[in-house]
């Protein structure tokens, strides 16, 4: 780690927009909110969208009964004039707007660099977290226990609560516990944390940055200009490296979490113990007991993973081990995370639908044995080799659906072919009625029954939460 001071581009205050041509690069849940605040601090602001649907024309009349020129239907063209652009922060870098931008040397900014813009002198500091999975997780759970410190915050950023709301509505905050993206992280050169982590690092979203260095590289920016510690996963060393290369304040310290037992200066678990060997005195000689293994829902290895990473940077925030262990034990995790929906007959019905990803699948999937695994859906360029042969001596059997599922029926074939597989030929979305039925037929009793996809769910569902639901429902069914 070395310390270093980055110039920021103009305008560098939230009074500087007075007059100047912004663009705002698409509508929707992040363009029109900036597009108005914007707008009222005095720049003249187009939006441009590349869409021409009746919920963008819905959403331009809004603007435009403000006075802001919204352009529908071309989002490629950089409007004359334009100073900065304003991006959502799923626009992918390699568009011809930012090619444009580049070459006439204007600046771009997403919607997490605007609200650090625009946050005012005494703003809260914010505590922020990435990874490929576990960060909406990880930020709930440090909400928690900063919330159990009596401090005032929100869990803000990629999960639901936008932060341009949080910097600039009427509450009043000590701290901000922030979810970010690796396309928000992009798009957000000037932002500096109290402290950051980054969970883990796996293959995910190559096709918007090109390469897993440019995705590693974005994530990495979290750990810029960070004061008090940049929290690495001592298991991932990529992530140790990424701290290792960030610029930091001085003093700043770098401090790992691991499920074995923490040296000096990490968190990590002894006995069924959460343990600090950080934010102590003395770490050569000293721990401090944070919490039991117990007191996190679920109590998956993973999941031990995400508490102790936030409990790493609620304590260097400099929170008591008392609010570590109240905040977990309060915290529950959202819908569809490891969520245990039923036992019928002694199995236990699993729906992890948000494992979108093989990374994710493989953390759901060592957390229970014997498994029958629900897998399959839109495989965004995944390869299912490395999960399989990982995780077939788990595996009592396995039921496909989806768009993509021969990819994982053949890596099945390749290094589990003792395993029975049932390949669903159909990607309607009653098909999860059918699935669950027959991964019932797979099971014996004391097996569990996970849906952990390792894929996305828009060939069948709307999202990921529609699966899920359509899981849990499924598995009512048969119980009834
Ligand atoms: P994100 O916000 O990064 O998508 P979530 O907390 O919503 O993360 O968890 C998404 C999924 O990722 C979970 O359902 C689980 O399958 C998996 N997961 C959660 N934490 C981790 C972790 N630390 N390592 C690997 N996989 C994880």
């Amino acid at each position: 780690m070395g310390s270093g001071q980055v110039t920021s581009s103009v305008p560098s205050g939230p009074s500087d927009f007075q007059g100047k041509h912004v663009t705002v690069a698409g509508l929707g849940v992040s363009g029109v909110p900036a597009a108005k605040v914007l707008h009222a601090r005095g720049a003249i602001v187009t939006v441009v969208n590349d869409g021409d649907d009746a919920r963008a024309r819905e959403q331009a009349a809004e603007l435009e009964a403000l006075g802001i020129t919204v352009r529908l239907g071309d989002g490629a063209t950089l409007p004359e004039g334009t100073e900065l652009i304003v991006t959502a922060p799923g626009w992918q870098p390699d568009k011809p707007l930012f090619r444009a931008a580049g070459q006439a040397g204007v600046p771009v900014w997403g919607d997490v660099e605007l609200a650090w813009r625009l946050r005012g002198p005494d703003a809260a500091p914010w505590l922020a977290v990435t990874g490929t999975n576990g960060k909406t997780t990880t930020v709930q759970m440090l909400a928690s226990i900063l919330r159990a410190a009596g401090l005032r915050t929100a869990a803000v950023g990629n999960i639901g609560v936008s932060l341009l709301d949080a910097v600039l509505g009427e509450e009043q905050y000590d701290v901000l516990a922030v979810e970010l993206s690796s396309y928000q992280l992009h798009w957000a050169p000037s932002l500096r944390a109290h402290s950051a982590a980054v969970l883990n690092l796996a293959p995910d979203h190559l096709d918007w940055h090109g390469s897993m260095e440019a995705y590693a590289r974005d994530k990495g920016r979290i750990y810029e200009g960070n004061k008090v510690a940049c929290v690495y996963n001592v298991a991932d060393k990529a992530t140790e490296d990424l701290v290792r290369e960030a610029d930091v304040e001085e003093g700043c310290r770098a401090v790992g979490f691991t499920l074995g037992t923490p040296g000096p200066s990490e968190l990590g678990v002894v006995e069924g113990i959460l343990v600090d060997r950080a934010f102590v005195a003395d770490r050569q000689k000293n721990a401090q007991e944070l919490a039991e293994v117990s007191d996190v829902d679920p109590p998956a290895p993973h999941n031990i993973a995400n508490a102790l990473a936030a409990a790493a940077l609620a304590r260097a925030f400099g929170v008591p081990a008392r609010a570590v262990r109240d905040g977990l034990r309060a915290f529950r995790p959202d819908a569809h995370r490891i969520a245990h929906v039923a036992d019928i007959d002694g199995v236990a019905y699993v729906d992890d639908s948000k494992a979108t990803n093989t990374h994710a699948a493989e953390a759901s999937l060592a957390a229970y044995e014997p498994i029958v695994w629900i897998a399959g859906g839109l495989a965004k360029g995944a390869t299912f080799d490395e999960l399989v042969a990982k995780s077939a001596k788990r595996l009592r059997g396995a039921v496909l659906i989806g768009a993509d599922r021969a990819l994982i029926r053949d890596a099945l074939a390749r290094h589990a072919p003792e395993v029975p597989v049932v390949d669903l030929d159909r990607t309607d979305t009653e098909a999860m009625l059918q699935a669950v039925t027959e991964a019932k037929r797979l099971a014996q009793p004391g097996d569990t029954v996970l849906l952990a996809p390792a894929c996305a769910s828009m060939d069948m569902f709307t999202n990921y939460n529609q699966r899920g639901d359509a899981f849990a429902a499924a598995v009512r069914e048969l119980d009834a």
